[in-house]
């Protein structure tokens, strides 16, 4: 009976009686026991009810009990549908009337807070708690460690994953059994993954990142991982003499370069760092290296498209870059306006095609058909461009594009001319309302811990550097950039932040 997550990922765990996930107490959990847990959590999830292509949206700590409720949901031909932790009951409450799931899965103690909001919508409520243990748990004990597996087509839907949605609705993007692993395949031979990779894990399993990207490749490859509940420096510096690979957003890199104890000889053992999610400071790239000498892979992708590009494993990693298009991946930079091709050297939005990209936005169809183009290219929003031999440089985001007095700014170019300013730890450049250019380049800066910024300095070198149109009109001083869990900084934030400093009366209007 086929059911292609299933047999790639999960059906091969039976022959791996050798642990598959360690956790930081140094208990370790088979192929052999696992495949056992997401057997026994697939027949709890029958039994309360689950059916093939219904949604199970859950949200709950890190454990090994709920990555086996992703094994579990495919188990069963469902639609696994994580949601952030750190969402309150009123975002639940949207997420579960759009997806309408059969089950919501919580953590024990917001189960009073969101009884009422399953009811509403018509699901079930269960719970698993950060310890593994909960009524989701009774019932999974008291399964057989068997399960009869759904039949499922690679074009079914096997996940739904909600955008950050940080500006207006969060859209579901529906990811079927082939998107995933057409993604885990290339990455894990571009990656070059093997059984005796061992995976330091410190990502969540909400997102693409640590569920599909980190999980997916390993299950894919016979590897195994050490299993942290979140990033903790302490455990990862402790625990990367044991591993073989680690992924990560950019801050867990700079926080890495933070520890003084973080050097060469615990690494000794690594054989590739990966970051991704947001940008990584070439800054940063450079420091690590020097440090530990290795260089980090740089990769891109999104929620929905999984990964798109990345750094060669062999080849030139090439910092402020993310590579490389992934083999059977098209990736296009294109005149926003038409989507035509453009050639090297010019910045356009990236646009992608290939059996990574989604299916759609979940219910929202003219949104979906906003978002391709007629030939199945998908419109990213991302702005880029490609170098002569192929790499891809991103510059932001579409929306995150200054227009001011008709000009356009692409924040990338500015920050990075801030952040090589003395005293400066990093930048946001953003676009605020304006009276006369309709949008004015406003520039936040981080200063570097006991550096005092002189804005008067920097400003001269801007003026000297970029073009009048590009010369932030205010230079803001923050403590420290807003970031989502990803390592996103919020620019949505800081435009409300600062979003009246140029009306007509405010004092700083220049
Ligand atoms: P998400 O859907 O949450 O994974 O966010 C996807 C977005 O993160 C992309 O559209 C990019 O804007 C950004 N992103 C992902 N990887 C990178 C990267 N390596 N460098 C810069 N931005 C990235």
């Amino acid at each position: 009976m086929p059911n292609p997550l299933y047999d790639r990922l999960f059906a091969p765990l039976a022959g791996k009686p050798s642990p598959f996930l360690t956790q930081p107490d140094g208990v370790s959990i088979s192929g052999v026991e696992f495949l056992a847990m997401v057997h026994r959590a697939a027949g709890a999830l029958r039994g309360q009810g689950v059916r093939a292509g219904d949604r199970v949206a859950v949200q709950i700590a890190k454990t090994p009990e709920a990555l086996a409720v992703y094994g579990a949901t495919a188990a069963v031909g469902a639609v696994f549908l994580p949601l952030n932790a750190a969402y309150t009951a009123a975002e639940v409450d949207y997420f579960v009337g759009d997806a309408q799931p059969a089950l919501l899965l919580v953590d024990p103690a917001r189960a009073d807070a969101l009884a009422p909001i399953a009811a509403a919508h018509g699901a079930t409520l269960s719970t698993l708690g950060a310890d593994g243990r909960g009524g989701f748990r009774d019932l999974c004990d008291a399964q057989p460690e068997v399960f009869a597996v759904e039949n499922c087509d690679e074009d079914d839907l096997a996940a739904l994953l909600y955008t950050s949605g940080t500006t207006g609705r969060s859209k579901g993007a529906m990811l079927t059994h082939a998107n995933l692993l057409s993604n885990a395949e290339a990455l894990a031979r571009e990656w070059r993954y093997a059984a005796d990779d061992v995976l330091l894990h410190a990502l969540p399993i909400f997102h693409t990142h640590g569920l599909f990207v980190a999980t997916n490749v390993t299950l894919l490859s016979g590897a195994s991982m050490l299993f942290l509940p979140g990033f903790d420096l302490d455990a990862i510096l402790r625990l990367l003499p044991q591993a073989t690979v680690l992924m990560g957003v950019p801050t867990f890199y700079t926080r890495l370069l933070d520890a003084p104890q973080f050097d060469r000889a615990l690494c000794g053992g690594m054989r590739l760092f990966v970051s991704g999610s947001a940008p990584l400071l070439a800054e940063t790239h450079v420091a690590f290296e020097a440090r530990t000498g290795h260089r980090i892979l740089e990769r891109y992708g999104m929620t929905e498209t999984n990964m798109n590009t990345s750094n060669p494993y062999a080849g030139d990693r090439r910092a402020g870059t993310v590579g490389l298009p992934l083999p059977g991946v098209e990736v296009i930079v294109a005149d926003p306006d038409t989507g035509t091709p453009l050639p090297a050297g010019e910045t356009g939005v990236v646009e992608v095609r290939g059996p990574n990209v989604f299916k759609g936005y979940w219910r929202m169809q003219e949104k979906t058909q906003e978002e391709f183009r007629d030939n199945g290219f998908f419109i990213t929003g991302d702005l880029g461009c490609f170098s002569d031999d192929g790499y891809l440089t991103l510059v932001g985001r579409q929306k995150d594009l200054i227009i001011t007095g008709g000009f356009n700014v692409y924040p990338k170019e500015v920050e990075l001319l801030l952040d090589e300013q003395p005293g400066v730890l990093e930048s946001a450049v953003i676009g605020v309302p304006h009276p006369d250019f309709g949008e004015a380049v406003v520039a936040v800066l981080v200063a570097q811990p006991d550096a005092r910024l002189d804005l008067a300095a920097i400003d001269a070198v801007l003026r000297e550097q970029l073009a009048r149109y590009k010369q932030p009109k205010a230079l803001e001083i923050v403590a420290e950039l807003p970031r989502n869990t990803m390592g996103k900084v919020q620019k949505n934030l800081l435009r409300q932040k600062f979003d009246e400093i140029f009306k007509a009366d405010a004092p700083k209007n220049p």
